[in-house]
């Protein structure tokens, strides 16, 4: 049998992945293969007669399982951007032997051990900041999960994570399946009126699969936000909203107020057991925000500047919906409508007079061109490294020494096997290791409209913003510099992941920037400055209501996690509580937001709700200090790229972001981007 590729050292130009050699079915054995080896470097690292020290332990450690996570990065990126049903099958079957694996070394009481001697000792090992961040990293990653504990609460903690799981599952499937329970069939013309017609179209046509006549409307986005947002039936925009709004709240088998009380519970019985006061707090040891305190203070004192401006817009709407259509009062069912319409006659904008400005390949060259001038980045095309498709195009990035920095792949365009979105991610971690600094494989994958034989691809507005925001990921893996991989590039805490991407935005909406990209395709010209400047100023409408929704989400996550639950019986009672503070629209009964608050109780955001926020104002402050010095001011650049882009998780978010700052992030910045306070 001719040897596995994925299990051999890749002979490739800059060790990039040989995609074209790779066959669906090398995968499974090598995971396989690289399982063993992987495990037999945890054995050897536990077997050694050797006392433990920070070398033969925890960068053992950190080292170990190369192979392991390079084919992983691998085979689960090729399942995002080119998949098929063989890689899906794979990936049913390879999931769990990595979760077994990665169990087994989180509960591998010998490891810890050796990790908690060497940490019990760190004052006395001269590490240096980064060594001292990932002994603390390893460590915690084990007493996180219950390490130190006697064998009884160990068995206690086991137990509830299983539990959690379960319920976390049967929260999420109450949800979807409440979601396929509704429709909504509409016959009559009238029924329908308002909406464009490729919402009319998709609803036809949902009709047609299930054998009716007439339009069928449902639960799932692409269905109903069309349908809240233009449809002129009042009642039928109520029905639709109330429905929305009321999943996991019926009393049904599908009700989930019991299955979210006891996740709450469990969530605060397993912080205690771990000797965290709350769940909260045990999240966010783990994030930027560092307490519940803080994010508290964080969320109440955007809500102060936010929710005069919310209340104001609010206003303006309803006396908008009142002249228009003679609404008395403005309901759940009218927000999106009403502002729509409003927004419609504020800003006469639309895409189509923006696209010609925005052909794919300017917008490429005007990211490099902007990355060069404030980080000296040089990127040349190369045709001499395999893809997974031809679609993908390869760059070398190099800086103006002629150092090489990283391998960049962009893949822009949509196929079947690709899933929705836009996404970064990288293909091998930078690292050093014997002295060398082995340099990254980033890649950043879109799916934007293909060029045809007559016209280029040419991007809405929305369009360029998505490409800059996954570049800005990419610089932050482009640029790692660190010497440990799991501290590498966006390994950092969850709420400062997303500051190199949305900072990057902003450079799309300054003439300076633009000037260097935004040509018309067909005639050269400049795109004119007064349509830049309606996309702000359409950019800052209703931001009060909008902002004000997402600390009302904010505070609710935190409120079910930043307190002993134990009190809590009745559900809607909590919540309704828990909004009073941010109430616009009249209360509905029959609804409620946290029987279907997936995010929360389902997937990762329990105690992390707020970072969306977060995110904004740090990039808002961040983007404020290259303004004040000039957006391409070379000193601001640098310490952009040495304090923050190189040094990936290695250091506290906080101190990184002050040194390049001068001062901790403040909100008003976003305020003013937002339109919410005075300039
Ligand atoms: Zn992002």
């Amino acid at each position: 049998m001719a040897r596995n590729i994925l299990n051999q050292k890749f002979k490739t130009p800059y060790n990039t992945a040989p995609f074209s050699k790779i066959k669906d079915t090398h995968f499974m054995p090598a995971f396989k293969a690289a399982i063993a080896s992987a495990k037999m470097e945890i054995d050897t690292i536990v077997d050694t007669t050797e006392s433990p020290t920070f070398e033969n332990t925890i960068e053992a450690l950190e080292f170990s399982g190369e192979q392991l996570d390079r084919i992983s990065s691998l085979f689960f990126n090729l399942n995002s951007a080119e998949t098929n049903d063989s890689i899906q099958k794979i990936a049913q079957k390879v999931s769990p032997l990595l979760a077994e694996f990665s169990n087994d070394i989180t509960l591998n009481e010998a490891l810890f051990k050796r990790i908690k001697a060497v940490y019990d000792c760190k004052s006395d090992l001269n590490l240096n900041t980064e060594q001292q961040t990932l002994l603390e990293k390893k460590y915690k990653s084990f007493a996180r999960n219950g390490a130190n504990l006697p064998e009884d609460k160990k068995s206690k903690l086991r137990e509830i994570d299983k539990k959690l799981s379960q319920l976390k599952l049967k929260f999420g499937e109450n949800v979807l399946a409440e979601t396929n329970n509704f429709e909504m069939h509409l016959t009559q013309e009238d029924e329908v009126s308002g909406l464009p017609d490729g919402a009319k179209e998709a609803a036809k046509q949902l009709a047609e699969s299930k054998h009716k006549d007439g339009w069928l409307f449902t639960l799932h986005y692409p269905s109903y936000i069309p349908f809240v947002t233009y449809a002129d039936n009042r009642q039928l925009r109520k029905e639709l909203t109330l429905a929305a709004g009321s999943k996991g709240f019926h009393g049904n088998a599908l009700d989930n107020q019991h299955i979210l009380l006891d996740i709450a519970k469990l969530r605060h019985e397993r912080a205690a057991l771990l000797g965290y006061q709350t769940h909260a707090h045990f999240v966010l040891e783990e994030r930027m925000a560092e307490s519940p305190e803080k994010v508290s203070s964080f969320i109440n004192d955007l809500l102060l500047k936010a929710k005069p401006a919310a209340e104001r817009e609010f206003k303006n709407l309803e006396n908008f919906a009142k002249q228009l259509d003679g609404i008395d009062r403005l309901e759940k069912w009218d927000g999106a409508y009403y502002s729509e319409k409003l927004k419609q006659k504020l800003f006469s904008i639309d895409d189509e007079q923006l696209k010609p400005y925005f052909k794919l390949e300017n917008v490429i060259d005007g990211a490099f061109a902007i990355t060069n001038k404030l980080f000296d980045l040089e990127f040349e095309r190369i045709d001499n490294i395999d893809t997974y498709h031809e679609d993908v195009l390869t760059y070398r990035v190099s800086n103006s020494k002629g150092d090489f920095i990283s391998i960049l792949y962009a893949d822009f365009f949509p196929r079947p096997g690709k899933r929705n979105g836009a996404w970064m991610t990288s293909y091998k971690p930078q690292y050093i290791k014997n002295g060398e600094n082995s340099r990254p494989h980033i890649s950043i994958v879109c799916n934007f409209t293909k060029p045809t034989r007559t016209k280029p691809s040419l991007l809405t507005f929305n369009e360029v913003t998505t490409l800059f925001h996954e570049f800005g990921h990419a610089l932050h893996g482009m640029l790692a510099n660190t010497t440990y991989p799991s501290l590498s590039g966006t390994s950092v805490y969850w709420d400062f992941v997303e500051l190199p991407s949305q900072i990057m935005e902003n450079w799309c909406y300054e003439k300076e920037a633009l000037e260097l990209f935004a040509k018309h395709y067909e005639t050269q010209e400049n795109i004119p400055m007064d349509l830049v400047d309606k996309i702000k100023e359409s950019a800052t409408f209703h931001q009060g209501m909008q902002t004000l929704r997402q600390l009302r989400f904010g505070l609710l996550d935190m409120s079910w996690h930043a307190k002993d639950p134990s009190q809590i019986n009745n559900v809607k009672a909590h919540e309704d509580m828990v909004f009073s503070a941010t109430d616009l629209y009249p209360r509905t009964e029959s609804t409620c937001m946290s029987t279907s608050f997936s995010h929360i109780f389902q997937g990762g955001y329990s105690s992390g709700y707020y970072s969306y926020k977060w995110a904004e104002v740090l990039d808002a402050d961040a983007f404020e200090y290259f303004k004040e010095k000039g957006i391409f001011n070379p000193i601001v650049a640098t310490k952009f790229k040495d304090y923050i882009l190189s040094k990936g998780g290695t250091e506290k978010p906080m101190l990184l972001y002050k040194r390049f700052r001068g001062q901790e992030p403040k909100p008003d910045a976003l305020l003013r981007r937002a339109g919410l306070i005075e300039k």
